[in-house]
């Protein structure tokens, strides 16, 4: 039997899972949230499938990765031996590899332009494929950041719907490092709040049990489970 994606793994899963795992079910505790309201994303990028297999031996379904190229290099031959396995893509996507990035994950967390929106719309069409949709709002206004800016959230958000026919299903973003998260991920949960999204992608390895407070569905987490990435990769 596999597991679902959010089954609580053993404590005796490899590297850092077992520790996430543990940290998440007491910030669900503390939050009194259900384990299963919130979806742990393995984030895997630079790291080969000899690294992510023992991930999947324990357990884990659910993984992301931010460069299609990379995914479409590693992913096709794990989710063939494992047919369970979820990808979500959490980096941000240029217009023509939306073809790419329909086929090959199960989520897409760095919808942000009107351009995104119309190569999503056509591969979604084409493929007949629907990939779970997040709006990346860019909550600190970072100017090398992508994302949505918070005053423009509310209308870029009714577009994807109205304009492209796109069923956005939460929101994602990326705090400034430089800042506490934690307003960052409260100002993300009132812009979902008030459209009527129920999915928050927010939360890495620093913050993620803060994050689970404020409200994550899904909470993206690399380096304390895989270890640190000795590739700058951003
Ligand atoms: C790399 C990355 C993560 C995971 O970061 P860690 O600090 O290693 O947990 C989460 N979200 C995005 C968008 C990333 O690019």
């Amino acid at each position: 039997m596999t597991q679902s994606p959010t089954t609580p793994l053993p404590a005796d899963s490899p590297h850092g899972l077992a520790a996430v795992e543990r940290e998440i079910a007491h910030a669900c505790k503390e939050a009194r949230r259900d384990r299963a309201s919130v979806t742990l994303i393995a984030v895997s990028k630079t790291f080969a499938a000899d690294a992510i297999l023992p991930i999947i031996g324990a357990g884990q379904r659910v993984f992301g990765e931010n460069r299609v190229q990379e995914a479409k290099g590693k992913w096709p031959a794990l989710t063939q031996a494992h047919p369970r396995l979820q990808l979500h893509l959490i980096g941000p996507l240029q217009s023509n590899k939306a073809k790419e990035a329909v086929a090959l994950f199960d989520a897409i967390h760095s919808v942000d332009r009107p351009s995104i929106c119309q190569a999503l719309a056509k591969e979604i069409e084409s493929q007949n494929k629907h990939p779970q949709l997040f709006v990346q709002i860019n909550t600190g206004e970072e100017p090398q950041k992508a994302g949505v800016a918070p005053q423009d959230a509310d209308t870029f958000i009714a577009a994807c719907r109205d304009t492209y026919g796109l069923t956005i299903s939460g929101l994602m973003c990326i705090p400034p490092v430089d800042e506490p998260p934690a307003a960052h991920f409260a100002l993300t949960a009132k812009i979902a709040a008030r459209n009527g999204l129920k999915n928050l992608s927010m939360g890495m390895s620093a913050d993620f049990a803060t994050a689970i407070m404020l409200g994550a569905t899904h909470v993206r987490v690399g380096s304390a489970i895989f270890g640190t990435r000795t590739v700058p990769h951003n």
